[in-house]
């Protein structure tokens, strides 16, 4: 026999089985961000790898050693997005959306890093992404906190710590990174490999190692907070008691660095304990530098992304009720006379009730094996259709949850009794 083909090494299919959870999600969130005045942008899932290495920062992990790369047949050199805020401000720009105007954008979709597949990590995973342009905030900055705070509590979900941080402007960073480069130079050889690498080129980075071993180093390590400026401290000010006036509970985490490098002032980051080591479910911030560093007039910018999947852990984790995507019928029949009959049948019902599921049974097979079938569709109701049924233009409705009889319709009254037993 030969080898069977499996799917790429942390890229996973979402079976039919997992969906009411993905369904659900997708749902809530479309309209949480809706309740905001925010509007879907669909976005291509490649793009030129410069837009990521200008746009993320090629000293990110993620342009560094986690972009998928390769050249198309015509030899460009493209990328699989690693995450969609560069694209957004491509599309933002080339398409005159930010040109005195604000827009608050939101996308879904999968995005893709070479990394270590792990529980809670995949190579390709799914995010939505909130992102408003033209306004500089805090107000518009804490909005997306409400945004995401009211999509967790619409969903259910409950234990989310929210951390914040502010990283300033790249002027006070500059002089930090200076502050934190000696600092950690004079503990060189406490550092591991990845962080002696980092720390000429990009020592924040040092600050988001997940090595345990450095965690006391980290922890005595000098704070932007310390550098400041008057402004940057106003908006971190305004952005703190807005979040408190809406009655969100947070936590400043001066260590907050976030792995990407296009951030100014506010960052954020929801985090829980019931996911094990991949703890953050959803982060964002400003990014003030991003559109004029990828080509367009200065505009001002916020934003943040969900991971799907691990949100989708969550709600498994707490068992947070979803929609019931089953079907609401199943449609068992036998004879031929009832099967030729049955295609528009189906199709009339479907016609007279269009919020309707109906599942018609395929394969023929005993009554018994069909009601087998029909119970395990998690249907509430079969319809029964046999060769009697179709010469008397009736149909029979079992309820398969509750201990109603089984009753026989008249077909030109089917669609209104299955609705009535439904709404039940
Ligand atoms: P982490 O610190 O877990 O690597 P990140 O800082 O790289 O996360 P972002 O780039 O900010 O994450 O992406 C936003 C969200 O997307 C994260 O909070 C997380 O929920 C999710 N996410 C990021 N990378 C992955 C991945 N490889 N697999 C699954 N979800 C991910
Ligand atoms: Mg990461």
């Amino acid at each position: 026999m030969s080898q069977r083909i499996q799917s790429i090494r942390g890229m996973h299919d979402v079976l039919p089985a997992e969906n009411a959870r993905w369904q659900t999600l997708e749902r809530i969130a479309g309209e949480t961000f809706a309740a905001y005045g925010y509007e879907q942008i669909r976005l291509p899932i490649m793009e030129h790898t410069g837009l990521f290495e200008r746009g993320v920062g090629d000293t990110t992990d993620i342009v560094e050693k986690e972009l998928y790369t390769f050249e198309d047949r015509g030899g460009e050199r493209m990328s699989l997005r690693p995450e969609g805020t560069a694209s957004a401000v491509r599309a933002g720009i080339q398409h005159g959306l930010l040109h005195n105007a604000t827009q608050r954008l939101w996308y879904a979709g999968p995005m893709f890093r070479y990394e270590r597949p792990q529980k809670g990590r995949q190579r390709q995973f799914h995010q939505f992404g909130v992102e408003a342009f033209g306004q500089t905030g805090p107000d518009v900055d804490i909005e997306q906190i409400a945004i995401s705070a009211r999509l967790f509590k619409k969903l259910g979900i409950t234990g989310l710590r929210l951390e914040i941080n502010t990283l300033g402007t790249p002027a006070e960073r500059q002089i930090y990174r200076d502050a934190l480069h000696a600092y950690f130079s004079a503990h060189h050889e406490t550092l591991d490999a990845d962080s002696q690498r980092r720390l000429d080129r990009n020592p924040l980075r040092i600050l988001d190692s997940k090595n345990p071993d450095l965690a006391e180093l980290i922890a005595g390590a000098p704070t932007l907070t310390d550098y400041l400026g008057e402004e940057s401290a106003a908006h971190f000010k305004g952005l703190c008691d807005g979040i408190a006036a809406l009655g969100i509970d947070y936590t400043i985490n001066p260590r907050l660095v976030r792995g990407l490098d296009y951030y100014t002032r506010t960052v954020f980051e929801w985090l829980t304990d019931d996911l094990g080591a991949q703890n953050a479910v959803c982060s964002g911030g400003r990014f003030d530098g991003l559109v004029e560093q990828l080509g367009g007039s200065a505009t001002p910018a916020t934003g943040f992304a969900l991971g799907i999947e691990r949100v989708v852990a969550l709600m498994e984790a707490q068992d947070v009720p979803v929609d019931d995507i089953a079907p609401h019928a199943y449609l068992v029949y036998q004879g031929e006379r009832a099967s030729a009959a049955v295609p528009a049948l189906a199709e009339s019902l479907r016609d007279g009730l269009p919020w309707l599921r109906l599942r018609v049974h395929a394969g023929g097979g005993s009554f018994k094996s069909q009601f087998k079938k029909a119970d395990r569709s998690g249907a509430r109701l079969a319809l029964v259709f046999a060769d009697d049924e179709a010469e008397g233009d009736t149909i029979q409705i079992k309820p398969l949850k509750d201990d109603r009889d089984q009753e026989v319709v008249a077909l030109d009254r089917v669609a209104e009794r299955i609705a009535s037993l439904l709404d039940a």
